[in-house]
Parts: structure tokens; C-alpha cells; sequence
């Protein structure tokens, strides 16, 4: 087959390890991987002093979204052209099943939001917010579609979001006799609740207390609920954004049972901790859960360095400055979630493989590989191999420099990780074949992502 571009010469990172090499693209598709200077295509990319990683996958992002009365700065669009500048190739966004509605209905909602605008490819996780006859009935069929991963919120119930105890396992039960699994939003509702109405009765408002009122002790119930859960319907099931120390624990003692659990962590949880709420823009740091202290932090690098903590995502909520400002009077009204979808490469580079607290197998897993198998998207994504999408980030693993409020795309107007030295930057970004970023350009088109019908996962 024709060669249609050369990565030649950079430091290519493998399933087999990192040696010094030309890839070959063709059609799209990783054709070989060849001896450096061996390469002959239409076009070369030159990676010399340059590593050459899988495009990264985040399946975890809120593009479009509404919440909390604030909108994100990031449509479909422009949510895809960051994450090309961060290297990612793919992300997977999600699909709300709206009350009295079918899930496939917030599907097929969501599909033609994305379809024609995203940059790169996508899936999508169906939110389910009502189990009933009909909608545990869409299950199979969703399944087969492409659809295979269902997220459940087991908090905001305000927001007619939450499922009860009893509808999560009767869905868990259905996802996992189609082969599907369930992704939880992990912590307990009413201890949060309660600590809520507690603190606002006290008049402490400030955004410190958005953290003092989820004590980890509401995430490790509800993860241990959902692994126990897990047990008893045989359903694969993911824990979200997980952050404290003892849910780590639970996680690993699953996995060790040989129960198919598998949980993730993210940026945000890896590069900063709670003193940031005592800030005076401590408000730009709400999300859920919060962050923690350093000894749940360095907790949560030890689950991901030895493999307990799967894979690291994003959670990226790209609400603007102004508009998590609206909230700060009182805690529980900043609206919840930090950008984070492009910092995801040189903070997970910089804190992980350059300081030593990640080997570089861990990264590519933590980063693409793992992520593409708990997410069905293997072997079509996630590594660098012939026959794979030729979807490929090139980083500097040499240059520092400082993150700024302008290192992400779009009008944000803040960046958590400001005045972080980092390595590790994305010089170029190549999906399926095509060069769609570089130093930091979008050379892409609006609509040339895909939407992936992913496998069963279980
Ligand atoms: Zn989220």
C-alpha cells in the first residue's frame, strides 16, 4: 500500500516498549514501523529528539454542556480542536437520557449536536436517569450499536439526575447481561446533603467548604456500594474521577478478587490539592468530588503508578472564569468542573514519566492503551501498531516552559495549572493519518471526526 506520510527518526513508544523508528501511514491505518531513516512516503513528519506517542484517548468530557445554570466555553468543536492540540485523537462525551424519555432518544440528541463538527473521532456514554420496562428494554440494542458503557450519577438528585439504589442495580443487571458496563459518578448523596444544609445553616460559604462537605468517606461508601453492586449483577463497572485514598484501596482489593472493576483518576487530582479553595480564587477549583489533601494525592499516584487506578482522564468542564465567578458568594452554587482536556498530556508527562512516578508503560496505558480496551475501542485505537488509526501524538520531551492562562484553546479566562513549569508538549498531532495540529495550529477541518460504534465490554 502507498505510503501517504513518514514519522521518521523520533523515539516511538510501542505495546513492546520505545525505540528510535520511522512509522509508515497509509490510507489512515499504521502500516509498519520500520528502521529509522528507512521510511519513503508523499510526506514526512521529522520527530528527531522527539518521542512519539499513541493519540491520547479521553473518555471523560463535557463538551456542550449545560450545568448549573452556566454554559461551557467548549462546543463540539472547539472542545475537539483543544483536545487535538493536547494530543488526544479521541474523546468519549456523553448522551443525558432526559426524564420520561428513552436513552436512545438523548442519543440520537447528542449525535446531531456532534456529527459535522468534531475535529476528531468520538463516542458517546448514555447518561441514564430513568430505569423503567422501556428503557431497561433499549439496553441490548444499545449495546450492539455501539453505545456500551452506561454512566449513572448516584448524587443530584435535585437535578433529576441521581438513580436510587434499586434502579442502578436492576440496570447493572442488564448492562452486564448485554455486555455492557456501568460508569459511576461515585459519592454518597446524603452524607453530602447533609453536610450542605449543616454548613450553609452555619453561614460558611466559602469555596473551602464545597471540600469540607464531601469527606471522603462519602466516595469510599458509594464505591464500595457500586463494586458490592458489581458483584451481584456481574456487570463491568468504572468508577469516575476517583480521588481519595481508601476508595483506592477498595478498588485494588476488587481487582485482586478478580471482579471486573477498573477506575480512573484525574489531571486535576494529580497536580493539585485543597489548599487551593483557601485562595482567593479558590472558586475557580470547584468540582466534584474536590480536590483532597496531600495524603489522599499521593494515595491516588500510588494506585496509578502500580495499576490499581486504570487510566487518568480529564473531566474537562470548561466553564469560563466569569461564569464559576457568578457562584463564589456560596460554595454550592459555583458551577462545578475545571478545563483540563489539553493539559492532560504535559502535566501527566511532566509529574509522571519525567519525575520518575510513572514508567513509561504506565503513561501509554494510563494515557490510550487502557483506556481503549476498558472503553471498546481496541485494537482500532489506543497503541501504536500496524493496522491501528494512524492516530499519533509527537511531544518534546526536552523543552520546559510555563503553563499560562493562554496555553488552552478558547476563552476560558483561567487555567488551573497556571505558572506550572512543564515538558512534554504536543508539537503535532496526527489523526487517522492527518496532520490536524501543529505547534499548537489547528490544521484540521470542522467535521472530520467520526463517531465510534465501540464493542461490548464485557
Ligand atoms: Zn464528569
Amino acid at each position: 500500500m502507498a505510503v501517504d506520510l513518514v514519522v521518521a527518526n523520533g523515539t516511538v513508544v510501542t505495546p513492546q516498549g520505545a525505540a528510535t523508528a520511522d512509522v509508515l501511514i497509509g490510507d489512515g491505518r499504521i502500516l509498519d514501523i520500520v528502521a529509522p531513516g528507512a521510511g519513503r512516503g508523499a510526506q514526512t513528519v521529522e520527530a528527531r529528539d522527539r518521542v512519539v506517542l499513541p493519540g491520547g484517548i479521553d473518555p471523560h468530557v463535557h463538551f456542550l454542556m449545560n450545568f448549573m445554570g452556566q454554559r461551557s466555553v467548549y462546543d463540539f468543536f472547539s472542545g475537539s480542536v483543544a483536545a487535538l492540540r493536547g494530543g488526544v485523537t479521541t474523546f468519549i462525551d456523553f448522551a443525558l437520557q432526559r426524564q420520561g424519555r428513552s436513552i436512545a432518544d438523548g442519543l440520537a440528541f447528542r449525535r446531531s449536536k456532534a456529527d459535522g463538527e468534531v475535529a476528531c473521532d468520538y463516542g458517546l456514554h448514555p447518561i441514564v436517569t430513568d430505569v423503567n420496562d422501556a428503557s431497561l428494554a433499549e439496553i441490548d440494542g444499545l449495546v450492539a450499536g455501539g453505545a456500551s458503557t452506561f454512566k449513572v450519577y448516584t448524587i443530584y438528585r435535585s437535578e433529576k439526575l441521581m438513580l436510587e439504589d434499586g434502579p442502578l442495580l436492576e440496570l447493572m443487571h442488564a448492562a452486564g447481561r448485554a455486555g455492557g458496563g456501568v460508569i459511576l459518578h461515585a459519592e454518597n448523596a446524603s452524607i453530602i446533603d447533609t453536610a450542605i444544609a449543616r454548613a450553609l445553616a452555619r453561614g460558611d460559604v466559602a469555596p473551602r467548604f464545597h471540600a469540607a462537605t464531601r469527606p471522603t468517606i462519602s466516595e469510599t461508601e458509594a464505591v464500595q456500594r457500586a463494586i458490592l453492586f458489581g458483584a451481584q449483577a456481574d456487570c463491568p463497572i468504572h468508577i469516575f474521577h476517583l480521588n481519595s485514598g481508601p476508595a483506592v484501596a477498595l478498588v485494588a482489593a476488587a481487582r485482586a478478587r478478580g471482579q471486573s472493576v477498573s477506575a480512573e483518576t484525574c489531571t486535576h487530582y494529580l497536580a493539585l490539592t485543597d489548599e487551593v479553595y483557601d485562595r482567593v480564587d479558590g472558586h475557580l477549583f470547584v468540582a466534584s468530588p474536590p480536590l483532597r489533601d496531600k495524603a489522599n494525592q499521593d494515595m491516588i499516584w500510588a494506585g496509578l503508578a502500580e495499576g490499581a487506578l486504570a487510566i487518568v482522564t480529564s473531566d474537562d468542564a470548561s466553564y469560563s472564569a466569569e461564569a464559576k465567578a457568578l457562584g463564589k458568594a456560596r460554595f454550592d452554587t459555583i458551577a462545578n468542573g475545571m478545563p483540563g482536556v489539553e493539559a492532560r498530556l504535559p502535566l501527566l508527562w511532566t509529574l509522571g514519566v519525567a519525575s520518575g512516578r510513572l514508567t513509561l508503560e504506565r503513561f501509554c496505558e494510563a494515557w490510550a492503551g487502557e483506556t481503549a480496551k476498558l472503553f471498546g475501542l481496541a485494537p482500532q485505537k489506543g497503541a501504536i501498531a500496524p493496522g491501528a488509526d494512524a492516530d499519533l501524538v509527537v511531544i518534546d520531551p526536552q523543552t520546559r516552559r510555563s503553563m499560562t492562562v493562554d496555553s488552552h484553546f478558547g476563552p476560558i479566562g483561567y487555567n488551573p495549572f497556571a505558572g506550572m513549569e512543564l515538558t512534554g508538549w504536543p508539537v503535532a498531532t496526527i489523526r487517522r493519518g492527518a496532520i490536524a495540529v501543529v505547534d499548537g495550529v489547528f490544521r484540521g477541518a470542522r467535521g472530520e471526526g467520526r463517531y465510534l460504534a465501540r464493542k461490548p465490554v464485557g
